[in-house]
């Protein structure tokens, strides 16, 4: 086993002509529906490098939708996966146990916000983890009603999708979605028509409006809220808003439900974004980041909630499968010993000033925004002019993809660039990185 190269290297365009290949196969085996980004075939991957079967090197600025914050193939996940696949690879946590799982658990219960004794159940994919949390919040609670936020992006199974925002592509054609889902304004400061100094406190107050006049706070079970926004636009709220949600949600007896399945596991610079406003959730969604590639997600509250539902009704055939609790836990370790949250507010500090150069040089960055390693632009169409701009977002993307840096772009209109590098990628790899964005950005400005 070798590692994967450290640099850029472009042997041909990309896609280069294996790819073309492979993505013929594709065309002809895989559904239509299934969207690819960028059609290179990924052979090896790492250190913030991807190689393909054209013997490219790109740089990845995207780890794979925020999940490879430890890196690709980190050594110690390796070496976990390997040896736990080979001593067994499944049981059934439901039928007979084993101790993966409850050592997976018992992280989750130190490392998320709060002191309070907490519980937790693993389950395989984000948007389970968010159906599991809202199926707790209304056993627990005994209430139907869940509130969500404009951009929101909470996964793709038909309870995920009643609270995700955005209809294309997500939603259109897709309905009817679950029943019970409210959706109130996002404190969005670059776009609140009363503007951004007023963002916090009339978001809240539209948002308590909105549950009072329209759902009853007694008949709501929930509140989803991602504490900075993923595929919707890496959108930060308004300092302050966070909070009163919460505090509101606590005196209504409504279960304050964080998503931090994009923002989670030392992403923003904490192991949890909810942190950075001391907002402790009753309730916490976490996938992604959490198990180093694996497929992992888990919800954790708090215990009276968690174990207010009767046996049986939470579980899966897959949940918490060993393999992907064994990766977890060597992740968290390598999170913990190699210190990533302090790792991800480094490179916050590299990539932020950069960001803002160039919005000051050109007038189309409306806004840099984010924490940590979770970081953006808005582009939109002049100094004057908030329009977002998708065409200029989706040519700079262009340029990006074929000079070999894995951009990811997201919004509900389609005109952010979000920065979500690997952990494990050095300053230099990350530096190449910011100056392919800054001549593609460049390049299809002066189109
Ligand atoms: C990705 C994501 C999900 C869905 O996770 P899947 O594993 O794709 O189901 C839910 N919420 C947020 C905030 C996400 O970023």
């Amino acid at each position: 086993m070798t590692a994967a190269p450290r640099n850029r290297l472009l042997r041909t365009q990309i896609p280069g002509p294996n790819s073309v290949l492979a993505h013929r196969r594709t065309a002809a085996a895989v559904s239509a529906g299934v969207g690819i980004g960028l059609p290179v075939y990924v052979t090896r991957a790492g250190g913030g490098v991807l190689v393909d079967v054209d013997g490219n090197q790109l740089i990845d600025f995207g780890s794979g939708i925020a999940v490879t914050t430890v890196g690709n193939a980190a050594p110690r996940v390796v070496a976990a996966v390997a040896d736990q696949a080979a001593n067994f690879t499944h049981t059934c946590f439901m039928v007979t146990p084993y101790e993966g799982y409850v050592a997976v658990c018992e992280q989750l219960n130190t490392l998320t916000p709060g002191g309070h004794e907490k519980r937790s159940m693993l389950c395989n994919s984000g948007a389970e983890a968010v159906e599991n949390a809202i199926k707790i919040a209304r056993y627990a609670t005994g209430r139907p009603a869940v509130v969500t936020f404009d951009h929101a992006y909470h996964g793709r199974t038909n309870l995920a999708l009643a609270l995700t925002a955005k209809a294309r592509p997500y939603k259109d054609g897709f309905g009817p979605f679950a029943g019970e889902v409210y959706r109130a304004p996002m404190a969005y400061p670059l776009r609140w028509p009363g503007g951004a100094q007023a963002c916090a406190e009339q978001a809240f107050a539209a948002f308590v409006d909105l549950v009072e006049s329209q759902v009853g706070a007694s008949r709501t079970a929930a509140v989803m809220v991602e504490p900075i926004q993923g595929e919707g636009g890496f959108i930060v709220p308004a300092v302050g808003w966070l909070r009163r949600v919460a505090e509101w949600c606590r005196k209504h007896g409504i279960l304050l439900i964080a998503d931090e399945i994009q923002t989670g596991f030392c992403r923003t610079g904490d192991w949890f974004a909810a942190e950075h406003e001391q907002v402790v959730p009753d309730l916490v969604a976490t996938a992604k980041g959490i198990a180093g590639g694996l497929p992992l997600a888990a919800v954790t509250g708090r215990a009276e909630v968690m174990d207010a539902v009767s046996p049986g009704g939470l579980g899966g055939t897959y949940g918490g499968n060993p393999i992907a609790c064994a990766a977890a836990l060597a992740a968290i370790e390598t999170m913990i010993d190699e210190d990533l949250c302090g790792r991800a507010r480094q490179v916050e500090r590299l990539f932020r000033p950069r960001l803002e150069d160039l919005r000051r040089r050109y007038g189309v960055i409306g806004e840099v925004r984010g924490r940590g390693a979770m970081l953006a632009v808005e582009l939109v169409t002049g100094a004057d002019d908030l329009t977002p701009n998708p065409m200029l977002t989706a040519a700079v993307n262009a340029r990006c993809h074929r000079a070999g840096l894995v951009t990811l772009t997201c919004g509900t209109y389609g005109n952010v660039f979000r920065f979500l590098p690997p952990l494990d990628a050095p300053d230099t790899v990350l530096e190449e990185g910011l100056g392919i964005f800054e001549a593609a950005l460049h390049g299809a400005q002066a189109r």
